[in-house]
């Protein structure tokens, strides 16, 4: 039997974090760079191309056994191009629409019974829903960029058309499920993270969420797998969660490895970048149990240190047990370039907490960290 090839749609951090594991299956795998300096360029078999053109991606998936992503940014209508002319793509370009349209994402939550916030779609003239709102651009946004708080009209006109107008909802926390779905139809859920969110970026995960009973992780366990059947995904998906009272209201999906998965790498006995690989090559998927009582991970932005790798030693010395990820991309304020690790047992949360924190700071320099 021959050794499958994976292609990547992308060459960022998280297709860099996928070659590690196809490495350690022998599975075969190329990322589609837009520059041979792509942070996973950097590690592995690249093609340069451009994702927004049918023929690089032609050329990119001939030979590939399956074709997947690490953005949303390739157009629908070319990934049912790919598809119509027999690439085998996962997620499917009907499932990856509700990564990639927020508006569309709404609509399938809704018809999964699940919660939503109030919503609108906005062309322009006045709005039912009542201000402050959130006004979101339905499809390229990340990061918080494509976010925005409304407070009055005045405001809402300034915008571009068209929009996700959502109410502004008061939440307790954000908390994010990881699932993987395999294309048998296998599911599979990690403990749910706790994430904590700076100016619309994620700062630092705390996994389990705590003061989180086992019922109510079952519960989002259980809407995970229900949106993962209800969109028919193949790979891994995180389900960003707003917790209210008792309540989960479904803010946004990623049909792709997450930086709220990021975790799994130390801290589960499968990695979502592995589980993603076992779930596009249809293999059954791995355990997902937690192999620590707490998981801390802190992502590091672009501050006023030129490198990260010149703060390892004190860090290193300073925190034995904290684990690096440095995605060698180019620094630039606010970026994620990094993240750290820190697993616990036995302990009290708020200190891995506060050991992550100081890396973050010392790591990036700040202002972020
Ligand atoms: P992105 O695609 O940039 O991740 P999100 O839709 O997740 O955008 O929104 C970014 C952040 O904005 C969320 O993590 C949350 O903190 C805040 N946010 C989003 N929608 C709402 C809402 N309806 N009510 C209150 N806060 C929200």
């Amino acid at each position: 039997m021959r050794v499958p090839k994976v292609g990547v749609i992308g060459a960022g951090q998280l297709a860099r974090m996928m070659i590690g594991p196809a490495a350690d299956l022998g599975v075969n795998i190329e990322v589609f760079a837009a520059s041979s300096d792509d942070s996973a360029a950097l590690i592995s078999a690249f093609m340069v191309g451009d994702f927004k053109k049918i023929e690089d991606l032609m050329t990119f998936a001939e030979g590939c056994d399956v074709v997947t992503f690490e953005h949303e940014l390739v157009p629908q209508s070319l990934i049912h191009d790919m598809e119509s002319r027999g690439v085998c793509v996962y997620p499917s370009g009907d499932s990856f629409l509700y990564s990639q349209d927020k508006l569309a994402m709404r609509e399938k939550i809704a018809q999964l019974g699940l919660l939503n916030p109030l919503y609108e779609k906005y062309e322009g003239g006045s709005t039912g829903l009542k201000f402050p709102l959130v006004a979101k651009v339905p499809r390229g946004g990340y990061d918080g960029r494509g976010v925005w708080i409304i407070s009055d009209q005045a405001q809402l006109s300034e915008l571009p058309t068209p929009l996700l107008l959502e109410e502004k909802l008061n939440f307790t926390r954000e908390i994010s499920v990881m699932v993987a779905r395999s294309r048998s139809g296998e599911t599979k859920t990690w403990s749910p993270t706790w994430t904590e969110q700076c100016d619309g970026i994620c700062k630092i995960t705390v996994t389990p969420v705590p003061d989180f009973s086992d019922d109510l992780a079952e519960e989002v366990s259980r809407i995970a797998i229900k949106i993962a059947d209800g969109v028919g995904l193949v790979g891994v998906m995180a389900v960003e969660l707003f917790h209210i009272d008792d309540r989960f209201v479904v803010n946004e999906l990623a049909l792709r490895p997450h930086n709220s998965g990021h975790w799994t790498i130390e801290g589960a006995v499968t990695s979502q970048f592995e589980q993603h690989l076992r779930a596009i090559l249809d293999l059954p998927l791995g355990d997902t149990k937690r192999i620590s009582d707490w998981a801390v991970m802190g992502n590091i932005l672009g501050g006023s240190q030129p490198e990260i790798f010149a703060q390892y030693e004190h860090m290193m010395a300073r925190s034995p047990r904290l684990k690096f990820h440095h995605y060698r991309k180019e620094i630039k304020e606010g970026r994620k370039i990094g993240h750290v690790l820190l697993l616990g047992w036995d302990c009290d949360f708020h200190r891995l907490v506060d050991e992550v924190e100081f890396a973050q700071n010392y790591l990036s320099g700040g202002p972020h960290g």
